[in-house]
């Protein structure tokens, strides 16, 4: 197996980790019920997407768990 010849210096290994960075979630809120949610999702509160019940959620799903 190969083996790096020089150790990494901390300059360089700090050069590489400027790339590595935490993103902003984005967060959307939902057209039904007003919920946080992330894009693209089904809404965990109300069952919608896209203004539509894409999952049925009657009074005792298993919301409560
Ligand atoms: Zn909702």
């Amino acid at each position: 197996m190969a083996v790096p010849f020089r150790r990494t210096s901390k300059t360089k290994k700090r050069m590489r980790r400027t790339h590595l960075k935490k993103t902003i979630p984005s967060i959307t809120t939902c057209p039904n019920c007003g919920a946080p949610l992330k894009p693209h999702r089904v809404c965990t509160n109300c069952g919608y997407y896209k203004n539509k019940e894409a999952i049925p959620m009657g009074e005792t799903t298993s919301d409560e768990k």
